[in-house]
């Protein structure tokens, strides 16, 4: 009989959930994820981590205790690189060490060292090293491997396609077990009309919306902000709905490379968002104390700045928003959108 691998749902469980889950299942272990998050897991998160720590990284440190007892394994990899020449953010380097030294009584950790930065053996390395946990087969683990490359592949198909994560996940039978998708239905999310350019060519506002996954999409964190929108009757486009080689093409224009994978997507989502002509507003939310995003987020500034044509707000989070305050925001926000939508 397998073992049970806990993965929290919070940070990269937003873009590797289904390729994690299906590696383990492959392997014969069952999966188990923390409930959503809740102000009970950022309290408990609060509770161990410094008060420097982003908001993402507290919370993550709350689902990692939600899962003290629930599992033998807590999958927490040490992310370097998911892709060549360009790193991810430091946090996530020292994520299982920051775990181990600020939560007691949780599982074994399981961090297997992803680092794609100049070949894929190392990768391959982690990969194995991870599957011989549970199995003597290297034939197993390369082919649970590679039906876990084919659901993320699909998972992106869905997200590229407009759903949310929680969407996809349940599209593909794949949401957790014990929650509901949490910003609404996919017929919702389709109810809001066959794409942003339907929904433009219909009269709707359309808004991009820029931020991290675990910021965006959880629905705690972010204060609803997906939902709320769409009640204004808001078609919302998010960074991850764009295809990787749009992201790629626009954050190009930036003088400098910026070599940290995840930011370069928001900038380069941001670039579209106010160059294109595709939505009417660009929202760009981010978490206090993120390094990464204040500079994002100034470049996306100016850039508003220079041209003047498409409306962009910021709106930080921290443990202390609260949902009215984010709301009236988001309020005035699409109110100055309609009012220069007026002829
Ligand atoms: S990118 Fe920013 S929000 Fe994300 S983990 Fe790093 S510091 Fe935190």
């Amino acid at each position: 009989m397998g073992e049970v691998v806990g993965i929290p749902r919070a940070l990269l469980y937003y873009h590797y959930y289904p390729m994690w889950k299906v590696f383990f299942e492959s392997l014969g272990q069952t999966v188990v994820t923390s409930g959503p998050t809740t102000r009970a897991v950022v309290d408990a998160g609060i509770k161990v981590t410094v008060d420097e720590a982003c908001l993402p990284v507290k919370v993550f440190h709350g689902h990692v205790l939600a899962l003290a007892g629930k599992c033998d394994y807590v999958f927490i990899p040490r992310l370097v690189s998911v892709e060549r020449r360009a790193f991810i953010c430091p946090k996530f380097m020292g994520l299982p060490d920051m775990i181990r030294c600020n939560c007691r009584d949780i599982p074994r950790i399981i961090d297997s060292c992803i680092n794609l930065s100049r070949t894929t053996r190392e990768y391959m390395r982690a990969v194995y090293s991870t599957g011989r946990m549970f199995t003597g087969s290297a034939l197993r683990i390369l082919a649970s491997h590679n039906r876990a490359r084919t659901a993320l592949a699909r998972y992106t198909r869905h997200i590229e396609g407009g759903l949310t994560p929680d969407e996809a996940m349940a599209v593909m039978g794949m949401a957790p077990s014990f929650d509901e998708p949490a910003h609404g239905t996919v017929a919702a999310a389709s109810s809001s009309g066959g794409g942003p350019a339907a929904a433009m060519g219909a009269g709707r506002v359309v808004v991009g919306l820029v931020g991290h996954p675990y910021i965006i999409y959880d629905p705690f964190v972010s204060m609803n902000v997906l939902r709320r929108l769409r009640e204004m009757g808001v078609t919302v486009v998010t960074s991850d709905m764009l295809p990787a080689a749009v992201t790629e093409r626009e954050a190009a224009r930036f003088p400098k490379r910026v070599f940290w994978t995840l930011g370069r997507r928001l900038l380069g989502a941001g670039f579209h968002f106010l160059r294109s002509g595709a939505v009417h507003g660009c929202l760009h939310m981010r978490a206090f104390a993120c390094g990464p995003e204040s500079l994002i987020g100034e470049v996306l500034e100016r850039e508003c700045a220079r041209r003047r044509d498409v409306p962009f707000a910021t709106i930080t989070v921290d443990e202390h928003t609260g949902e009215a305050g984010i709301l009236t925001r988001l309020e005035a926000f699409v109110d100055v959108i309609a009012r220069r939508r007026k002829p």
